[in-house]
């Protein structure tokens, strides 16, 4: 085994086929509305994250209905809110929205996305109060471990609030699925170096890793347009990929190798349209270096 594949890993632990459904449930985000920051990070799209997520819905009941009313051949699902900060609200509010999506006995799974600044003691027991009726997982985007690069990227909190946020959830036994991006302004070999070993000083259950794309109406388009921020290579990404499968612990879970742009809001780089394309150079050139998850992993 290359590495700890999410689909493998959902089949294996449910014993049947279960299939996602992305949730829009109308949140901002406190870098967004001016309590953190304005305008949000600066390779965030209009949507915080959720540009593919149909909105034609009335309801987050009435979206997740028509997901189990269409969805053939599947036997469950995972409720994931992912659109901005999915814990940015009191926590009635909160309650009131996650309760929408679980009305169905096939919701099997419940995963919030949110900033590690938005995890607090409130919206831990909050999570943690559901597990006696799904699993659940909390989702934090860090992107990088490096304060320089987070103001860069007008991320809006500094490192310590993602210790923070893990150390509220570990306490409430909610497993976590760290977010890092790879070829952010201003990184290089040894940004993503530091970021790996940041990680590795957690317990982490799940990894997504995505690529810097450049989309549309973003400051990180301006900085593209102007010649001040130029994407990785497909060469260096995947390289940059096989660094950290081979230096996190074989244990977590590899939830994403790339992240997704709708094509029409995408400005650069175009092999963004090509994912399995770059799933399989990184599988050929794990096969060929003859590496696998974990191999150079240290625990801390
Ligand atoms: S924290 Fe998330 S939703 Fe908010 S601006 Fe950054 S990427 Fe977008």
């Amino acid at each position: 085994m290359l590495y700890r594949r999410y689909n493998e890993y959902i089949k294996q632990k449910y014993n049947a086929r279960i299939k996602k459904i992305c949730i829009d449930a109308g949140f901002t985000c406190p870098n967004r509305d001016g309590t953190c920051g304005v305008g949000g990070c600066i390779f965030c799209g209009e949507r915080g994250a959720g540009d593919h997520i149909d909105i034609t819905s009335h309801s987050i009941r009435e979206h997740v209905e028509r997901y189990l009313r269409y969805t053939r051949r599947v036997d469950g699902f995972i409720a994931y809110f992912q659109s901005f900060t999915n814990t940015y609200a009191p926590v009635d509010v909160l309650r009131e929205r996650y309760d929408a999506a679980l009305f169905d006995k096939r919701i099997v799974a419940l995963a919030i996305a949110t900033r590690p600044d938005c995890v607090s003691e409130d919206v831990a027991q909050l999570i943690q109060s559901y597990k006696s009726r799904v699993d659940v997982w909390a989702e934090l985007g860090l992107q990088t471990s490096n304060d320089n690069t987070a103001r860069l990227i007008n991320r809006g909190y500094d490192t310590g609030a993602f210790e923070n946020a893990c150390n509220i959830l570990k306490k409430y036994d909610i497993p976590i699925v760290v977010h890092i991006m790879i070829g952010l302004p201003g990184e290089s070999d040894n940004e993503l170096k530091n970021t790996v070993d940041y990680i590795n000083h957690f317990d982490m259950q799940g990894i997504k890793i995505h690529n810097t794309y450049v989309m549309k109406n973003t400051r990180l388009e301006e900085l593209y347009l102007n010649g001040e921020y130029t994407p990785i290579t497909m060469d260096k990404y995947t390289d940059s990929v096989i660094y950290v499968l081979t230096h996190i612990s074989p244990e977590i879970v590899i939830h994403r190798l790339t992240g997704d742009c709708p094509p029409d809001k995408l400005t650069a780089p175009d092999r963004n349209l090509r994912k399995e394309d770059i799933i399989s150079e990184i599988t050929r050139k794990m096969e060929e270096r003859k590496v696998f998850q974990g191999c150079y992993y240290t625990k801390k």
